[in-house]
């Protein structure tokens, strides 16, 4: 192989030592992964949303945004219906490759590659987010390995639509206890999702960072519906009622534990559009309103939300700016939170 190997990093436990959960905090993240898990399994009829950056490109406005989503979270109508996980994505698939590969790579967006400072750095943030917002947010799960240099921090965990059909991650997903979603590929194939699904809800054994591992399965392994790409390259939605009575029906048609699905608003469903989002969303509900069964199968929404509307490069340096896909700004999005939250409250009167 033609590695240079720069430097050994810190093992987990090393990381965990340095950056320790206080008993007091593990014991909301306790209590938020419970709320998100009765959510999946029913026992809850809130609904769930998991907003926030694309990416989590830098600790201060990243911290700044979801104070203000606590905010939000903790008005009387919004708390009573609805859950809010925030999105803290610290690792971003790219397709080609090329681009800003979240924090985890490059703590400072600008500077080059530096993982030590990495590592160091999403440990910090997802614990000061759960410091200072009571928040135990949302990541992707886009390196396996990676897991568990935050999984006393995390409430929700997605598998991106280019990593789903990979067998380390969807064993990886069957040792993991919080809600993780399943997004579909980026063909679109509803039924590498559903295999993904599968796989994780069911124990294996396995190889994990060295060490031969068995896991329990993941009863709350769900499916995430982000739009697709067709053979010409061009961006096609999955949230119509039609979409989602087509899975209703391919969960009835085999056993799962918990069927349920999350709509991302953003990426192939909206075209990237940001301002679709707003209206993906009321269609969603508006189906669930009208059809029982899609009621039952939808438990939440994902959304691309920051400070600023849209998105920049990154060397214009606006704070609070997506430097990845464009999110929906904080004033527009808390709108959208409180009207999900009316509109949820009128649908299960
Ligand atoms: C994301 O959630 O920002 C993302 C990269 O999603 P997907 O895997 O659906 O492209
Ligand atoms: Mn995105």
């Amino acid at each position: 192989m033609n590695l240079v190997y720069k430097r050994q990093l810190p093992n987990p436990d090393e990381i965990k030592n340095m950056y320790p959960v206080p008993e007091e905090l593990a014991a909301i993240k306790k209590a938020n992964d419970k709320e998100v898990q009765d959510i999946f399994s029913g026992a809850s009829n809130k609904f769930l949303l998991v907003i926030g950056p694309c990416s989590a490109d830098r600790e201060d406005s990243v911290i700044d945004y979801i104070k203000r989503l606590r905010t939000i979270a903790d008005e009387p109508l919004v708390k009573e219906q609805l859950v809010i996980v925030p999105r803290i994505y610290t690792n971003k698939p790219r397709t080609t490759g090329e681009g800003y590969k979240g924090m985890l790579h490059q703590p400072n967006p600008e500077a080059d590659p530096d993982m030590f400072k990495g590592i160091i750095g999403i440990r910090r943030l997802h614990l000061i987010a759960l410091q200072e917002t009571k928040f135990s947010c949302a990541d992707e799960m886009l390196y396996p390995e990676n897991h568990i240099y935050l999984d006393d921090l995390l409430t929700y965990v997605a598998v991106g639509a280019r990593s789903v059909e990979d067998q380390q991650h969807r064993l990886t997903a069957s040792g993991i206890e919080i809600p993780i979603g399943m997004k579909n590929p980026t063909s679109g194939d509803i039924s590498v999702m559903l295999n993904a699904i599968k796989a994780a809800e069911h124990p294996h054994t396995f190889i994990y960072r060295g060490y031969e591992v068995s896991s329990k399965g993941n009863p709350f392994a769900h499916a995430i519906l982000r739009g697709y790409v067709n053979h010409h390259g061009e961006s096609r939605e999955n949230y119509h009622y039609e979409s989602l009575i087509f899975l209703a029906d391919r969960y009835n048609n085999e056993h799962f534990q918990n069927p349920s699905v999350v709509i991302d608003c953003n990426h192939a469903n909206s075209n990237k559009q940001y301002m679709e989002q707003i209206r993906i969303a009321k269609e969603v509900l508006h189906s669930m309103t009208e059809h029982e069964r899609i009621k039952n199968l939808v438990k939440g929404l994902m959304i691309e939300s920051y400070i600023e509307d849209g998105c920049q490069k990154v060397e214009d340096g606006v704070y609070g700016k997506s430097i990845t896909d464009p999110c929906l700004g904080i004033e527009k999005s808390a709108d959208l939170i409180r009207e999900i939250a009316a509109i949820r409250k009128k649908m299960l009167s």
